[in-house]
This record gives C-alpha cells, sequence and structure tokens, in this order.
C-alpha cells in the first residue's frame, strides 16, 4: 500500500441571489484593484450588480478586457501582456468555461488573485483547478493543471437563471456522466484517500440532477431562480468540479473519463458534433452505450427515461450522426485515453451488442 504524499487545495464558493455582496468581505484582504476578464454576454450579465456589490469599498475595477474566442495559450499571452494587468491586485474572471479557463490559465501560474463569476451552468470551470486548453483552430489541445483552484467562486444563481437553459442542458448530462464514469473506472480498487473521496462525492453529480433536473431546466428555461434550480446549478458547478479534483491527478490513473467521453472525443471528427451539439448533450448520449455495456440495465433505463424527459438525446440522429458514421468510430474506442484506465477492455463487439440493445430498448423490446 502506497503512504500518501501530497497537498490538495480544495475551492470555496458562495451561492445565492444575493451572493455578489460577500464580494468585498471575501476580496479585501487581497488588494484594491480588480481586472474584470471575460466573454462578453457573461460580463454584460453581471457587471451592474457587482459594481453594486462593491460600492463605497475600497474596491475598484480599473479595467475590463474581453478574454477572446478560444482558452488558447496565445489568448493568455496577449492578456499577460497587458499592463493593465500587472496594475490589477486581482482578476474577476466572469462567464463560461473558456473564459474562466482563460484566467485561470493566466492568473494561477503567475499566483495572481482570481475569482470566478459562472454566468451560464454549463461546467465546473469556475471551481476547478484545470483550465482546457484548445488550439488557435479551435480543436482540443490538452487540459493544464495548477496547484489550486481559484481564490473563491461567486454563483449568482438569478444571474445564471436568466442565461440560455441550453447550457444547463447539457451541463446536466457532462454531470451525471462524472458519477457513472468514476464509478466504473474505479470499481473494484483499493483508492487513496482523495481518490475515494472523489467517487463518493460523484454520488452528488447524480442524484440532485435526476431529481431535480426536469423542474430546473423548466425554470432556466422561464428565466427564474428555483430551489431546483439552485440544487442542479451546485450539483454541475460545484460538486463535479470537487469531484474532478479529486479524481484528475497528473500523476495517478484517470478515474475522471470513460467510455462516454470516449465516444463523444471520437465523433468530434465530424463537424456537426462541434458546430451544433454540445459536448455535456453528447456525453450524455454516450453514457447510454457505457451502461449498456456494463450490463447495468436498470440505471440504463434511468438515464434514457431522463434524457427523453428533457430532450436530451437517445438515439444517435438526436445527435445527426448516421449509422455509418457511428459504425467508423467504434474501431477507434478500444484505443482511447479515456477507456485506459477501465475494469475492462472495451470491444467493438461490446458496442455493437449495446448498439443492438439501444434499438431494441427504443422499439419497446427486452433488453436483459
Ligand atoms: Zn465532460
Amino acid at each position: 500500500m502506497k503512504l500518501e504524499n501530497y497537498e490538495m487545495h480544495l475551492p470555496s464558493y458562495s451561492i445565492g441571489g444575493d451572493c455578489y455582496k460577500k464580494i468585498p468581505g471575501v476580496c479585501k484582504d487581497y488588494g484594491s484593484k480588480i481586472l474584470v476578464i471575460g466573454g462578453e454576454k457573461g460580463i454584460r450579465s453581471a457587471i451592474d450588480k457587482i459594481r453594486a456589490a462593491i460600492e463605497g469599498t475600497d474596491l475598484h475595477i480599473i479595467g475590463i478586457e474581453l478574454f477572446g474566442k478560444d482558452c488558447t495559450y496565445k489568448t493568455v499571452e496577449k492578456l499577460r501582456s497587458l499592463s493593465i494587468y500587472h496594475e490589477a491586485d486581482m482578476v474577476f474572471a466572469i462567464g463560461g468555461g473558456k473564459a474562466v479557463d482563460t484566467c485561470k490559465c493566466l492568473c494561477i501560474d503567475d499566483d495572481k488573485p482570481i475569482f470566478t463569476f459562472p454566468t451560464i451552468a454549463s461546467n465546473c470551470a469556475a471551481t476547478t483547478s484545470v483550465s482546457i486548453m484548445y488550439n488557435e483552430d479551435g480543436t482540443f489541445l490538452k487540459p493544464h493543471f495548477f496547484i489550486r483552484p481559484a481564490m473563491h467562486t461567486f454563483i449568482d444563481t438569478d444571474v445564471i437563471a436568466q442565461s440560455p437553459a441550453i447550457y444547463m442542458w447539457a451541463g446536466i448530462g457532462d454531470t451525471y456522466a462524472k458519477y457513472y464514469e468514476s464509478t466504473i473506472s474505479s470499481r473494484d480498487e483499493n483508492l487513496e484517500h482523495y481518490t475515494a473521496l472523489g467517487v463518493n462525492i460523484s454520488q452528488m453529480c447524480k442524484d440532485p440532477v435526476l431529481k431535480y433536473g426536469k423542474k430546473a431546466y423548466e425554470d432556466q428555461l422561464n428565466g427564474r431562480s428555483s430551489y431546483e434550480l439552485e440544487q442542479v446549478v451546485l450539483a454541475i458547478v460545484v460538486t463535479t468540479g470537487l469531484a474532478s479534483i479529486f479524481l484528475t491527478r497528473d500523476f495517478t490513473p484517470d478515474y475522471n473519463s470513460g467510455l462516454a467521453h470516449a465516444i463523444f472525443y471520437a465523433l468530434t471528427r465530424y463537424p456537426v458534433i462541434e458546430e451544433k451539439h454540445y459536448h455535456g448533450e453528447v456525453v450524455g448520449f454516450g453514457i447510454l452505450f457505457a451502461l449498456l455495456c456494463d450490463q447495468d440495465y436498470e440505471a440504463f433505463e434511468q438515464i434514457y427515461r431522463f434524457n427523453e424527459s428533457i430532450g436530451l438525446p437517445v438515439k444517435l440522429e438526436d445527435v445527426e450522426i448516421t449509422e455509418d458514421q457511428f459504425r467508423q468510430i467504434l474501431p477507434e474506442l478500444p484505443g482511447m485515453s479515456d477507456v485506459r484506465h477501465y475494469p475492462y477492455a472495451v470491444s467493438v463487439e461490446m458496442m455493437e451488442d449495446a448498439w443492438k440493445k439501444l434499438d431494441a430498448f427504443a422499439a419497446g423490446r427486452s433488453i436483459n
């Protein structure tokens, strides 16, 4: 048995329609000059409330910069070259995953205090200690790990309730996937303390999302905050971030991914996936295959029905992939890094069998 030997930095956060009021108390020890960096829509949705919260305090905004389009090293260097960045005592990162990831990549390695303000509930970028880096052409490059996450995350559920519902809808798929992928990946293993925490925390990536997801999505469509919306936002932004910090260490096997992500990444060779669909949407579809391959028919049926209830995909057609296109990616799956650490070897035959079962279930036939 290996002895534990590492350091761990966990996210801290505030949530609620009033949480920006906590900014002065949380940020005052880090200085006074704030540089805001983010996406245009995200900044627009939150900036008035942030200004109101810091009015009359020592904190003041010295500049507002748009981050760009993708989280790339070039974008990060461009921001790093700005003199206003060096003048600022801290950065407020506002917006979705790419905006927040860009700011983390800029600030954390420089040891510049950074606070995150997610304005959509699409993923856990605001609380986690990794940035997903892209190439200049918009394709995926690699994860960039940091020693710690942001200093604090302010999750204003009223701001998030006003954002387009499609982000939460897709985020839900990626969130419950965390539970299934981490529990399957780590099955029957003797886990280190932090990985065991991650796997156990991931239970809460699934339960609240399946319980409250439908109502939360309806409330999000209507632009109104509610208890259910809050629970789902917490699962997407906070729980998944915590689970991911515990599950993804650059020196241990990756328990953070699995067959559903392998299917997503393999499908990205078809432009329609990146152009017209969302990561979490396709991952939520991939989970159906993962559960069928795992012969967990009860969970499969539960996710199938849940996906149907909120319009997440249950068939290839829903993600605009033809049978031929899908058949072509099957031989790629067994060799993909997402299933490198898995309790069994994923095979083409296994996928074909799962596919037959998916069709049979959709046609109302029994699958077990
Ligand atoms: Zn994902």
